[in-house]
């Protein structure tokens, strides 16, 4: 992946106008870690742009502290500015390049890849399994592999996970070498993990998300944190259930109180509260600081784990009766459609976020007159900003 050549879209150019005002300006240097990190920088490359954008979490505070807002001839919303490079960035640093295509109307793209994979396992087990099984309760360990087999959910999911984390990965590496190279250190990384596990700069320096009615709440924050959380319990829980599955030879489907359950109840409703409060947080917020480009593919996103989570949920209340079968299906269908789109939509942007919260860690512990390693984050120091 070559270098992004510099300032050439329409969105590099508008981030790197609007940070060149922000940077003469200065006056929201408290609100979040962007503005710290542009006041690193004289001029902005098109790696430091896209580090800027993926280190906005789309507050929409600067834009109402912003005296240079519209209709102000500056025209600056750097919230939509932002997220609009954000977007592109995605694209841009996709792996491999060829599917970066995926990115464009990718909203339309992920409900279709759900919608085929869920197809596909209704048609694949009406047309491979015995009706009297596909149509009958199961019950106790090893019943969910009477409609499936184990090996055979193991090698689908298996292989798609692998690739899909691969994918990512490669297109994390054209990032961060892109927006810095820099050695991780064990401060930074350290800090970045407790930053995005805070949510610490969606708090708009302090007073919360704005909405349409232009009153900071704190909800979108909230929400995400359902959200991440959620879906950080469900991993845990399949996990679990593979260590006790080959480690152990327990079979699912688990007691209530199991921690398999118990972990994947808990993030399942994490993965319904949370996208739901942020779907309807949407509606709510000012069209001033959305941004078009991304509205798509994050509510495809949402919905994919909404449903994903609710799929579930309903799997787990009704496993024991005869619609067990079609609910596995349709869950199962969620699950490898989301799989499938984690490379090429929105599951991307929390780990773009984390990268560039590790590279702002790492630029604030640094010796400004140096250049050095400062003694700050090596030591745990945490970075002071808002
Ligand atoms: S967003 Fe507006 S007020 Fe804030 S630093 Fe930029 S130009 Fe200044
Ligand atoms: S995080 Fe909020 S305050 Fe900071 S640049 Fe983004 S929208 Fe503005």
């Amino acid at each position: 992946m070559p270098a992004t050549e510099d300032h050439a879209t329409p969105a590099l150019r508008e981030a790197d106008r609007q940070m060149t005002i922000c940077n003469a300006c200065r006056y929201c240097e408290g609100l979040c870690a962007v503005f710290p990190a542009m006041e690193l920088r004289r001029d902005f490359s098109a790696g430091d742009l896209n580090y800027l954008a993926n280190l906005c979490h789309d507050c929409g505070a600067c834009f109402y502290a912003c005296q240079y807002a519209p209709p102000h001839e500056f025209d600056v919303n750097v919230p939509v500015a932002l997220a609009e490079l954000r977007a592109e960035s995605y694209r841009h640093y996709a792996w491999p390049g060829a599917l970066s295509g995926l990115f464009d109307k990718n909203g339309t793209k992920v409900a279709i890849a759900a919608s085929l994979s869920v197809i596909a396992f209704l048609i694949g087990f009406m047309a491979l399994v015995d009706p009297q099984v596909l149509y009958a309760s199961q019950t106790g360990p090893g019943a969910f592999y009477a409609i499936m087999p184990h090996n055979a959910m193991v090698a689908i999911f298996g292989a798609v996970f692998i690739y899909a984390i691969a994918a990512i990965a490669l297109s994390l590496r054209a990032f961060w070498r892109d927006t810095g190279d820099a050695a991780v250190t064990g401060g930074s990384f350290r800090q970045a993990v407790i930053d995005a596990g805070h949510l610490r700069y969606l708090h708009g320096g302090g007073a919360g998300c704005m909405n349409a009615d232009e009153r900071p709440t704190d909800n979108r924050r909230l929400y995400h944190h359902f959200t991440f959380y959620g879906f950080i319990l469900c991993l845990a829980s399949t996990c679990l259930a593979t260590l006790f599955h080959y480690a152990l030879g327990w079979q699912a489907p688990y007691g209530w109180w199991n921690p398999v359950v118990v972990l994947g109840t808990l993030g399942g409703l994490g993965l319904v509260i949370g996208p739901a409060g942020l779907l309807a947080a949407r509606r709510r917020r000012d069209p001033a600081v959305a941004a078009h480009r991304q509205s798509a593919m994050g509510i495809a996103f949402l919905w994919m784990l909404l449903l994903t989570g609710l799929t579930g949920i309903l799997l787990l209340v009704l496993r024991a009766t005869p619609a067990m079968g079609i609910l596995l299906a349709v869950h199962l269908g969620f699950v490898l459609g989301l799989f499938v789109s984690m490379p090429y939509g929105k599951f991307v942007h929390g780990l773009y976020r984390f990268a560039a919260l590790v590279q702002y860690a790492r630029e604030r512990s640094l010796d400004p007159e140096t250049g050095e390693q400062g003694a700050g984050l090596k030591s745990g120091q945490k970075i002071e900003t808002v």
